[in-house]
């Protein structure tokens, strides 16, 4: 497929039926689907110099896939979704697994069975892990604010460790803030669980990574007669929004518009800026095959980097004696200064502000507003896509 850099002199909007802002999952599932199931005419603007959003990769120069914005690892209960995006990749059967450092011993996260045996010793550890089954049942999982509510010895025993020693610190890292302070929805992304599964997305049925990639994934989804994608543009500096209309290049534009980018960019942040965690992301490649056991080791309890992601160990890939990781430092994202609003800050004052920007765009009947950002939500790559896939449904529907 060809990928465009900046727009043409002769760039005319009109002759598009709809405008895409961000070629990440929101914008091109978006993108494909209103060109192979309407026939419309689709332009897709991403102001990076490449395709994939936050999922992007790339072979560094050792010659190592790895992912630019963090590890992305693919996993659904959601069979529309899966089916979907397995029309542009075959999937590896990686099934992601996490191991917590807790001062240098190594154990399961999500926090299980086997964590428990490492926490307490296999005595202490069994007779801890029978009482969250009898309490809770087995193969279940249980966020740890619900476990700190049960008001029970031994189920407090477990609460405590865990909270203490894979939470507490790990959250002050990423957010600032302490698990009670943050949104529950959040650590609840982790939840304890009672069992075996060892991985961190227990029962997912459907997990893996792409097999040539993200960026070819995406190369495969944008790759359709009637989309165009520009890269190096910044759709702000040709879009102008008023109460009902959009200008595209200074006249109304009468198509679609799919919008993925932060609201509060469209109105140079007027109301307040949307607060994010950003993260400063150190890349090094090291002589050596293997550098951990596992594709991201957690530092639960030590250092100032959230954790280690190990590339080679989630891709597959061979490379012999070298391997290049990657370490993540979080802080709070500063609008204007060229840092990437990673994780929207979720609490109900955030979300009164975002709801005050949609409200501004919501008389604009043809800007569609969809995404990680543009929702100001934390999705996960598949959660991006059904809200993406639903969307589409909507606009389809429009002009059948
Ligand atoms: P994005 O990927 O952010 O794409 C939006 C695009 O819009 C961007 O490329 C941006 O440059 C472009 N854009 C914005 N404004 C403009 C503008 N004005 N003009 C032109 N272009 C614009 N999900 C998982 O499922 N599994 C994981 O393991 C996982 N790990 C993650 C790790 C990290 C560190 C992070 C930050 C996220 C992770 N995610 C993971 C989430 C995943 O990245 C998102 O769900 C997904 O990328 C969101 O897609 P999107 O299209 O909504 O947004
Ligand atoms: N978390 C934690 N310790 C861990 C793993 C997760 O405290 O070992 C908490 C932390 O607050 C984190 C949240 O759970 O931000 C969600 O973790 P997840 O791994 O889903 O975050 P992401 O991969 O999206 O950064």
């Amino acid at each position: 497929m060809q990928i465009n850099s900046g727009l043409p002199a002769d760039f005319n909007p009109s002759s598009y039926d709809m405008i895409v802002v961000g070629a990440g999952y929101a914008g091109a599932v978006c993108a494909r689907r209103l060109a192979e199931t309407s026939g419309f005419r689709v332009a897709v603007l991403e102001r990076r110099n490449h395709i994939g959003g936050n999922a992007y990769d790339y072979y560094d120069e050792a010659g190592v896939l790895v992912h630019q914005y963090g590890p992305h690892i693919y996993h659904t209960f959601n069979e529309r979704v899966h089916s979907f995006l397995s029309r542009f990749t075959e999937w590896t059967d990686y099934q992601h697994k996490v191991l917590a450092n807790v001062h240098g011993q190594l154990m399961p996260v999500p926090f299980n069975h086997k964590s428990l045996l490492l926490a307490f010793g296999e005595e202490r550890g069994e007779q801890l892990f029978s009482k969250l089954v009898e309490t809770f049942g087995r193969d279940v999982k249980v966020p740890i604010l619900e476990l700190r509510k049960k008001n029970d010895p031994d189920l407090a025993e477990i609460a405590d460790y865990v909270y203490e020693n894979v939470f507490l610190h790990y959250t002050m890292k990423q957010w600032g803030q302490t698990p009670d302070q943050i949104d529950p929805s959040v650590t609840a992304r982790v939840p304890i669980f009672v069992g075996d599964d060892d991985r961190y997305f227990p029962q997912a049925p459907f997990q893996g990574m792409p097999e040539a990639g993200y960026t070819v994934l995406f190369e495969n989804m944008l790759d359709h007669d009637l989309i165009d994608v520009y890269v190096d543009v910044d759709a702000r500096d040709i879009f102008e929004l008023d109460e009902t209309t959009v200008k595209v290049c200074g006249k109304v534009y009468g198509g679609e518009v799919v919008y993925t980018g932060p609201l509060d960019e469209l109105f140079n942040l007027d109301l307040g800026a949307l607060p994010y965690r950003t993260l400063d992301m150190k890349f090094e490649t090291l002589d050596m095959d293997q550098f951990q056991p596992v594709g991201t080791v957690n530092y639960t309890v030590s250092e100032d980097f959230t954790r280690i992601t190990e590339f080679k160990n989630m891709t597959g890939q061979v490379v012999e004696g070298k391997t290049t990781i990657m370490k993540e430092y979080s802080h709070a994202y500063e609008p204007g200064s060229g840092q990437t609003p990673y994780y929207a800050i979720l609490s109900s004052d955030n979300r009164k502000l975002y709801e005050s920007y949609l409200e501004r765009v919501s008389h604009i009947t043809n800007f569609h507003t969809v995404g990680r950002l543009a929702e100001y939500r934390y999705y996960d790559m598949d959660a991006v896509t059904a809200s993406a896939l639903s969307l589409s449904d909507e606009i389809i529907a429009c002009h059948a």
